[in-house]
């Protein structure tokens, strides 16, 4: 067993932020599937979100406009006290990265550089070019190796340690060896990231399984508005890669079939720039009403950016759309097609990342704190990792300070570590003949066919009779080939049984929404309906099928009203 004061199962910026701080209090340890570096994270393009007046056209910008912005954008389901921490935290953040060495781009007078975004009022997104996640990530990483915070790296958790009502640590498994291990700990933090490999349609990496978001239901903590999935608008057809809003935030035009701007007709003030569940829904219904390109894609023109913007502003995007569609968009408008790319829901807590354990906190995508509602503003989550994942780690250090050693449980790690022993030796010695690559393809492809932009009733039911059928045959796969050591196969068994998970949350909590809010769209429910729904969805873990609760969204300055662009 290993003992530390605070661990944190994650190491993205989230985890990484919440183990800076909480390394001030006690003694952290960070768990990660990966190496910190590969966190997906290091992905994010276009940048971060902080009302800084740095831009032409943006000085008198301020946080409440920020605050206003992203509670328009989330169709006013966010709550309105985490907003404020959100975006009055914002520059604080930003100001710190930058003093521990992130490279952002610059202005002329040598300030942060800010650019446009989507459903923002003002130019407010700082960014490093199109590879801001990359620049945060090792700026984060550096912090920790300077620190020498333990990390625990290539260790997958499987569950957590709880009793009566209180985190006393973590079991996971060590990739390398295959050995599971427990880890004790006065206070855990799960910063996992998202679950978009649900979905066969995403943009996000196949490291994104809601491992964070499983264990903590499995533990008996809610999950919150997972029908909340963001669909990104301009994903490169037809592999999905991200091609940033950054994109359209430089002026990048989209074009249908007919060579028309056709966001004229959906978002006539803020056209290409309205919020991500718009421009996807704008897409979409271009493409089913036969003007997209192909009949399959939309195109995203940045021709008349001129060569040197694209090539100073947006290096990493035309490298993108060089390497995987073999167009060069100095040149030539790129094929985009909405796909999966955020989860907006996740675990449940508040806005000191409290979850309903004692001892137990969420931060980044795998937490619904919430800041992003129903839909997120692009920007918003890279800035809500380093404000969030700040905040977890002072709460879990200041936790593990005031909690005295408990050397009285050994029993209850023992049985922990009895339990996933189990679990695993049912996947490598299971005599059934399920393959878990085709169940997993099956979820993802009933995911991005049933549950995606446009929903209805008949379509959620099947997607929910599929998801719980595929988790009948999950129960008999065929053994796990091999032996433990780097078995790739054991690990995609325990993300398909997670994501399982997920899928069957997602589905649940759509089919409750009987109503159209943010990126959640029911054809059979066209409008929001405040009197029935806005509140929080609350899904709890049963032996059957999740049990929906709900409970009450905090307003505290700006009332719900139409949402225009
Ligand atoms: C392509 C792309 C571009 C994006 N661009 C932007 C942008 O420009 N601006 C913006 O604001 N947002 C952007 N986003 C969203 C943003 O990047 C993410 O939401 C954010 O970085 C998530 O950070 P995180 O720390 O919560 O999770 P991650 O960075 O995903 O890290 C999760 C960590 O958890 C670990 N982990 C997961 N499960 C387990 C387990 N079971 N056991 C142990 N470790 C585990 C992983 O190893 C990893 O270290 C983008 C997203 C994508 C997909």
């Amino acid at each position: 067993m290993f003992t530390h004061d605070v661990i944190v199962i994650g190491g993205g910026l989230a985890g990484m932020r919440a183990a800076i701080e909480s390394s001030k209090y006690g003694d952290t340890a960070i768990i990660s599937r990966v190496h910190p570096l590969r966190s997906h994270s290091g992905a994010a393009q276009g940048g971060i979100n902080a009302a800084l007046a740095n831009a032409e056209g943006g000085r008198d910008d301020n946080w409440e406009k920020h605050a206003y912005d992203t509670i328009k954008g989330s169709d006013f389901l966010a709550d309105q006290d985490a907003v404020e921490v959100l975006t009055k935290e914002a520059p604080k953040r930003i100001i710190e990265m930058e003093h521990r060495g992130c490279p952002f781009s610059r202005t002329d007078e040598g300030k942060i550089a800010q650019r446009p975004f989507g459903g923002a009022g003002y130019p407010r997104t700082c960014y490093a070019a199109d590879k801001t996640g990359h620049y945060l990530l090792v700026t984060a990483y550096e912090q920790v190796v300077k620190r020498k915070i333990k990390v625990y790296e290539e260790w997958f958790a499987t569950s957590l340690v709880v009793d009566e009502g209180v985190a006393r640590g973590v079991v996971a498994l060590d990739l390398l060896t295959g050995q599971l291990e427990t880890f004790k700990a006065k206070a855990v933090i799960l910063a996992t990231g998202g679950a978009g490999w649900t979905y066969a349609k995403s943009t996000n990496s196949m490291i994104n399984t809601g491992g964070g978001m499983a264990i903590a239901y499995k533990a008996g903590v809610a999950l919150k508005d997972m029908e909340f999935v963001q669909f990104h608008p301009t994903a490169l057809y037809p592999t999905c890669i991200l091609i940033t809003e950054g994109a359209r935030g430089e002026g990048g035009f989209l074009v249908n079939s007919e060579g028309e701007r056709f966001m004229q007709r959906y978002a006539p003030k803020a056209l290409e720039l309205a919020p991500r569940d718009v421009v996807s829904r704008s897409i979409q219904t271009e493409i089913d009403q036969g003007r997209g390109v192909k009949g399959a894609f939309i195109h995203l023109d940045l021709r008349h950016l001129g060569k040197e913007k694209i090539l100073s502003r947006l290096p990493g995007i035309r490298d993108i759309a060089i390497e995987f569609a073999g167009i060069d968009p100095i040149n030539e408008p790129i094929p985009i097609q909405p796909a999966q790319h955020y989860t907006m829901g996740g675990v449940d807590c508040n806005a000191k990342c409290e979850t309903m354990i004692k001892g137990l906190y969420a931060a980044g995508e795998c937490a619904c704190v919430s800041v992003h509602g129903a839909n997120r503003l692009g920007g918003n989550s890279l800035l809500e990792t380093l404000v969030f994942g700040k905040i977890a780690g002072e709460q879990a250090g200041t936790c593990a300070k005031n909690t005295p050693q408990d050397g009285s449980n050994d029993e209850l790690f023992k049985r922990a570590l009895t339990l996933e022993q189990d679990h695993i030796r049912h996947f490598l010695e299971g005599s059934g003949d399920e393959d878990a690559s085709a169940l997993r393809e099956e979820m993802r492809s009933t995911m991005a066919e049933k549950v995606f932009l446009f929903r209805t009733r008949q379509q959620l039911d099947e997607a929910f009779e599929k998801v719980r059928e595929l988790k009948k045959r999950f129960n008999h796969l065929r053994p796990v080939a091999g032996h433990r050591i780097c078995n790739l196969d054991l690990i995609r068994a325990l993300e398909l049984e997670d994501m399982l998970t997920i899928s069957e949350v997602i589905v649940a909590s759509a089919l409750g929404r009987e109503e159209s809010r943010g990126s959640h769209v029911r054809l059979d429910f066209p409008k929001r309906d405040d009197n029935r729904f806005l509140k929080h969805t609350l899904a709890h873990n049963t032996a059957d099928r999740p049990r929906i609760e709900y409970s009450a969204v905090t307003i505290t300055k700006f009332q719900p009203e139409e949402r225009t662009y």
